[in-house]
């Protein structure tokens, strides 16, 4: 996969070289570009953004430099690519946006500042057939869009083939299967008078998997009973049900 990122703060998205990403980088897994926005504007102050129309607070980013930017990235390689723009009026970034987005050959991130891009950047390339989403990681409002895409980078990246050591672990995760997972424990035994609970120690597979599958319909009712109430009507058997 190759992911794009535009910005005017190239430095933010260092992270993406770090740990599990980095490594899925060097391995030839992504493709990584990070582009500083400022470089296709065309004034001495490298100026990106203006006032709204209709006037308020705050400065909204020029359509000019953003499509001039947009355009030259996506000529950079020939694979297909999906357009995302970050913004807290997006849809929410779930992870089966995450799982989605691993059959795209290529993302492109535009990342906002100020009070957003001028919305004539997205129906413009939507004009043009290209496909874009306008994604939000949560309800709250952020600086810009660099973390957001720190965030949906990383959510994406560890689920391509190769770059988790163990992939059943991401199968395993909260929301693969509409879940959250439950509680984990690792040695030793007894920890400030602390004991991992007994079934984990019995050995006995069955009933560890049945007593894990009951935690997270547990955890799941009292933290997301939003989760509970969409999953599919088949997702829960008579032993689920008789939790
Ligand atoms: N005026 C915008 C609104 O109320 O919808 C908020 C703009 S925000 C201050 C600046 C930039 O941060 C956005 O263009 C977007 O790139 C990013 N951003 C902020 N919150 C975000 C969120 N929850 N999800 C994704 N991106 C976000």
């Amino acid at each position: 996969m190759r992911i794009d990122v535009i910005t005017i703060f190239p430095g933010y998205l260092a992270p993406l070289r770090e740990a599990l990403l980095g490594r899925a980088i060097g391995a030839g897994l992504v493709d990584l570009a990070v582009h500083d926005l400022r470089s296709w504007t065309r004034d001495v102050h490298q100026a990106v953004d203006d006032s709204p129309y209709g006037g308020g607070p705050g400065m909204v980013m020029r359509p000019q430099v953003w499509g001039e930017a947009l355009d030259a990235v996506l000529a950079l390689d020939e694979r297909p690519a999906r357009i995302v723009v970050p913004t807290p009026a997006g849809r929410p970034f779930t992870q089966a946006t995450a799982q989605a987005w691993t059959g795209e050959e290529r993302l492109v991130f535009a990342c906002g500042r100020y009070e957003g891009i001028d919305q004539r950047v997205v129906d413009d390339a939507r004009r043009r057939d290209l496909p874009v989403d306008e994604v939000s990681i949560g309800d709250y409002v952020l600086v810009g869009g660099e973390v957001a895409v720190l965030v949906m980078v990383e959510a994406v990246v560890r689920l391509l083939p190769g770059v988790l050591g163990n992939p059943a672990s991401a199968q395993q995760d909260s929301f693969s299967d509409g879940l959250l997972e439950g509680p984990a424990y690792t040695r030793p035994e007894v920890w400030r008078g602390l004991a991992v609970p007994e079934v984990l120690r019995s050995g006995n597979h069955a009933k560890i998997a049945r007593w894990r599958r009951d935690r997270a319909l547990e955890r799941t009712a009292q933290r997301r009973p939003d989760l509970l109430a969409a999953l599919p009507e088949d997702a829960l058997d008579d032993a689920d049900r008789a939790f």
